[in-house]
């Protein structure tokens, strides 16, 4: 069995929990001390607010290990909020969190008009058939390096990378019924250990 953490100091962590109960063959873990972090194969940050989750969890220490094991090779998945987290650079703001992405994200990119929104897209490493992507004061992706890959893009903005073991989406699967991306992450999880 995998056991897939689910960083759980703010946001949304229940609806994550609850995609990875569907999964044959993985156990969900709400991580919310750093000893946790040792006992997971994967990791996901879920969406909240990047500034509470950020001061979270450097408060209670996770931070150095979540860096630590993705160093190591232990995928892990930010999910909006977890997208800002990844980053190595934030737009606007000298502060960020964990450094591990070499991606440049603007946080609330839709501005207050376009606050939370949902669409469909084919995201041909997941799957062939469209994914509702459900954005809520969402982040996107502005800038690479050229070790980064693209996995989808919506409206010409970069909304889910990978680099390595590390991915990151600006949309929220885990707030449809569609398990297509957590278990396409469960898949890259699998590989990491193999
Ligand atoms: N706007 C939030 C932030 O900047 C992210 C929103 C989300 O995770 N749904 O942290």
């Amino acid at each position: 069995v995998l056991n897939i953490g689910v960083l759980a100091v703010q946001g949304s962590v229940v609806e994550h929990v609850n995609m990875l109960k569907k999964i044959d063959g993985v156990k969900p873990i709400e991580v919310k001390i750093p000893e946790q972090l040792y006992h997971i194969d994967g990791l996901i940050l879920p969406g909240g607010e990047s500034t509470a989750i950020g001061k979270l969890i450097e408060d209670y220490g996770l931070n150095n290990i979540i860096v630590e094991r993705a160093k190591k090779g232990m995928p892990i998945w930010g999910t909006c909020a977890g997208m800002i987290l990844m980053a190595k650079k934030i737009t606007g703001q000298n502060k960020t969190y964990l450094n591990l992405m070499d991606i440049v994200v603007k946080r609330n990119a839709y501005g207050s008009q376009l606050d939370s929104f949902a669409t469909h897209e084919v995201i041909p490493a997941v799957s062939d058939k469209p994914l509702k992507m459900v954005f809520i004061r969402a982040p996107y992706v502005e800038d690479i390096a050229d070790t980064v890959e693209i996995l989808a893009k919506v409206d010409g903005h970069i909304v889910a990378v990978k680099q390595d073991n590390l991915i990151a989406t600006s949309f929220h699967p885990e707030l449809t019924d569609d398990t297509s991306f957590h278990r396409y992450f469960i898949k890259i999880v699998r590989e990491s250990i193999n």
